[in-house]
């Protein structure tokens, strides 16, 4: 087998001759590397020209192995960076002999966390998690007032959960509303636009031209809210945006006329 570093628009790719009949093209983790298979007696011109046409390809999914790079799961030992409404914070993680956890916010920066001796990583996910859902509860609760009555419509419950996908979701029917988990590591104006978002939806069900006018008078810098929100990675193992909607579920969406 013949091995051979080729530089294709900037990008070095990995090109193997093989006896095969057909050209094959794959991306790798864990950063991206791209490697050919092509047939032994294939041009060198016509493999360039084979890969810079599924250049959009490689670059998205070069794109989404950085992101998982950059997403690995907390494990929530002392030193790790966790976000507290927006805020980035360095953890310090304190074992002791009591039975119960807690979570305490020092200054600007800090973050402790309070465990028994020889918890898991999974209770201590589960532990983290409830204080994140009891502030978010905290920080929404008057939000989700102050923006129904600005405007004017009355929702019959809402609630805080893990969503993959959405950062919220709505069912304009039952007038309820569910607020992502996640955004409890984001910053407040994400969580009002997100608010705001899923209450326009009590008005217009769909992205439309009613649904934006909507926006452009309660938050007129919503795009570039959405904009920030979507651009920041998730935490851990969620997807970074949301997309499409059922009837019943309306989702915020990158793109409000989709
Ligand atoms: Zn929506």
């Amino acid at each position: 087998m013949n091995t051979e570093i080729v530089d294709i628009a900037g990008t070095q790719v990995e090109v193997h001759r093989k006896r095969i009949k057909n050209l094959h093209l794959g991306v790798y983790p864990p950063n991206g590397l791209v490697r050919v298979a092509a047939p032994a007696a294939m041009s060198l011109d016509a493999i360039k020209v084979a890969v810079l046409t599924r250049m959009a390809w490689v670059r998205r999914k070069q794109d989404q192995f950085a992101r998982q790079d950059r997403e690995t799961p907390r494990r929530y030992v002392s030193g790790e960076t966790h976000y507290v409404f927006g805020r980035a914070r360095r953890l310090t993680v304190v074992t002791s002999n009591r039975k119960s956890d807690r979570v305490e916010l020092h200054g600007n920066d800090r973050i402790l966390f309070h465990v028994p001796h020889e918890s898991t990583v999974e209770q201590r996910r589960n532990w983290m998690n409830a204080w994140y859902r009891a502030e978010l509860r905290r920080i929404a609760a008057p939000r989700i007032e102050k923006w129904s009555e600005l405007m004017g419509v009355s929702p019959n419950s809402w609630g805080i959960r893990q969503m993959k996908t959405k950062w919220g979701s709505c069912n304009p029917v039952k007038k309820s509303v569910w607020l992502n988990l996640e955004l409890s590591r984001k910053p407040f104006i994400a969580i009002d636009y997100v608010i705001v978002h899923e209450f326009a939806h009590f008005v217009s069900p769909r992205h439309d031209e009613l649904f934006v006018s909507i926006l452009d008078t309660y938050m007129p810098t919503w795009r570039q809210v959405r904009a920030d929100l979507n651009a920041l990675p998730f935490s851990e193992g969620l997807g970074t945006r949301c997309s499409g909607g059922r009837a019943s579920s309306i989702l915020v969406c990158p793109n409000p006329t989709q």
